[in-house]
C-alpha cells in the first residue's frame, strides 16, 4: 500500500527492521545509543553543544508542542499565534488549556504570514512577550517564512517556539542563527521518515532553566528532561521508546546517506509538482496557487459533481494501493494528499493515475471545484 498521508509516512525497510531490535531502557547501551542519538538531532537543528539540548518526549506532535509551551511561556502570559490554520488552531487550544493566554494573528487564507505583521502585534501589546509559530501549515500545505518572523521577534525582543512538526528535516532550520528561538519542536514521523512515538524539543538552555518549576506538568516539563539527561546522561524519566528511537535513529542514517535537508526537500518539491501537476491534468483544482504551494501537502478542492464523496474516493483509491486522508483541514471540502515519507516522483505518478480511475469509477463528470 502507498502511503500518502502527511504523517505518520511511509518509511523505509531499514527502518522497519530496526523496530524488531530489543532493548532494555536502563541499560547501558541504550543510555549510550540515547546520548548519540540526542547529539545527532541537536546537530540537525544547527543547535550549539552546552547552548542548546535536544530533549526527546514520547508521545506525538501536540505532546512536545505542549511541553514547550508550558516550559517556555509563563502561566498566564501572553503567546502570540498568527493563525495560519488547522495547526494554529490546535496550538492555540493547547495554549489556552495549559493556562497560558493565546493570542491570535489574523492571516489571510493562502497567504504567508507576514513578519511585519508579527512586529506590529509585538509593538501594540509590550505585555507579550512569546510567538508561537507554524513552519508548515499542515492545514493548508503552505511554508511559512519562520526565519524571517524570527527576525521580526528578535527585533521585537520577544521570543518564539517553533511547531516544525511537518517541516523539520526537510525545510531548512538552523538554531544557531535565531537565537529568538526558545524551542524547536518536531516528531521522528514526518520528514525524517521515522515511525511515530517519539517527539523532540532542540531547546535553549538558559531559558529552559529561567522557567524551570513552570511547566504545571511533570510529564511535559522539559526543564525536568534536561535535569535528568544532564545528572544521569542518556537515561529517561519515564519508559521511552527504545524500538521506535532505534528506528529513528537508522532513519537519520538513511537521511544522511540521501545528503540531509537539501536534497530531501528536492525530493519531496518533485514529489509535490508530480502530484500537483497531475490534480491539474485530470481536471482538478489544487487548493493552493503555484506560487504558495508547499512541498508537504496537497489539498485538492472537492469536485462539484455531485457523485462526489470523500469516504467512497479514498475507498477506490485503496482499492488501486494508494491510502490518503479521509479528512480534511480546510475550510471548504478538500481531499489532502501528503508528499512526504519513503516515497518518490514515480509513487506520485501512480498516485495521479489511481485518481483518475477513482473518479472515473466514481462517475465524477465535473471536476471543478464545489
Ligand atoms: C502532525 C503535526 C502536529 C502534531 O500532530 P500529532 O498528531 O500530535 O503528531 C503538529 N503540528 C503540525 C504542523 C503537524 O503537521
Amino acid at each position: 500500500m502507498l502511503l500518502l498521508i502527511p504523517g505518520p509516512v511511509a518509511t523505509a525497510p531499514e527502518v522497519k527492521a530496526a523496530l524488531a531490535h530489543d532493548f532494555a531502557p536502563w541499560d547501558n547501551e541504550f543510555r549510550e545509543f540515547t546520548v548519540r542519538l540526542r547529539a545527532r538531532v541537536l546537530k540537525i537543528a544547527g543547535g550549539v553543544e552546552g547552548e542548546h539540548a535536544a530533549l526527546p518526549l514520547q508521545g506525538c506532535g501536540h505532546f512536545i508542542t505542549e511541553a514547550a509551551l508550558r516550559s517556555f511561556v509563563p502561566p498566564g502570559a501572553k503567546v502570540l499565534i498568527p493563525a495560519t490554520g488547522a495547526y494554529s488552531d490546535r496550538m492555540v487550544r493547547l495554549a489556552r488549556e495549559a493556562g497560558r493566554v493565546p493570542v491570535t494573528l489574523p492571516v489571510a487564507q493562502g497567504t504567508r504570514v507576514d513578519p511585519a505583521s508579527v512586529a506590529a502585534a509585538l509593538a501594540d501589546d509590550p505585555s507579550i512577550r512569546h510567538v508561537g509559530a507554524v513552519y508548515s501549515e499542515t492545514g493548508s500545505g503552505v511554508i511559512h517564512d519562520v526565519p524571517a518572523i524570527g527576525r521580526a521577534v528578535r527585533a521585537s525582543g520577544a521570543r518564539m517556539i517553533v511547531d516544525a512538526v511537518s517541516a523539520f528535516g526537510a525545510l531548512p532550520f538552523d538554531l544557531s542563527a535565531q537565537p529568538e528561538t526558545d524551542a524547536v519542536v518536531f516528531t521522528a514521523n514526518k520528514c525524517l521518515e521515522g515511525v511515530a512515538g517519539a517527539a523532540f524539543a532542540v531547546a535553549r538552555i538558559d531559558r529552559l532553566r529561567e522557567g524551570a518549576g513552570q511547566a504545571g506538568s511533570w510529564s511535559l516539563d522539559l526543564a525536568d528532561v534536561l535535569t535528568m539527561s544532564e545528572r544521569a546522561p542518556g537515561s529517561s524519566r519515564f519508559t521511552p521508546a527504545p524500538q521506535v528511537l532505534n528506528a529513528f535513529n537508522t532513519a537519520l542514517d538513511l537521511y544522511e546517506a540521501e545528503g540531509g535537508q537539501a536534497p530531501r526537500l528536492a525530493r519531496y518539491t518533485a514529489n509535490m509538482r508530480t502530484f500537483y501537476d497531475g490534480m491539474r491534468a485530470l481536471g482538478l483544482t489544487p487548493w493552493l496557487s503555484p506560487e504558495i504551494q508547499g512541498p508537504i501537502i496537497v489539498n485538492v478542492h472537492a469536485p462539484a459533481d455531485p457523485a462526489w464523496n470523500l469516504q467512497g474516493f479514498v475507498d477506490a483509491l485503496k482499492r488501486r494501493g494508494v491510502l490518503i486522508s479521509n479528512f480534511f483541514n480546510t475550510p471548504t471540502p478538500t481531499f489532502r494528499v501528503g508528499c512526504i515519507g519513503a516515497v518518490t516522483p514515480a509513487d506520485m505518478a501512480r498516485a495521479v493515475e489511481a485518481v483518475g480511475g477513482a473518479l472515473h469509477e466514481l462517475g465524477i463528470k465535473e471536476r471543478r471545484a464545489a
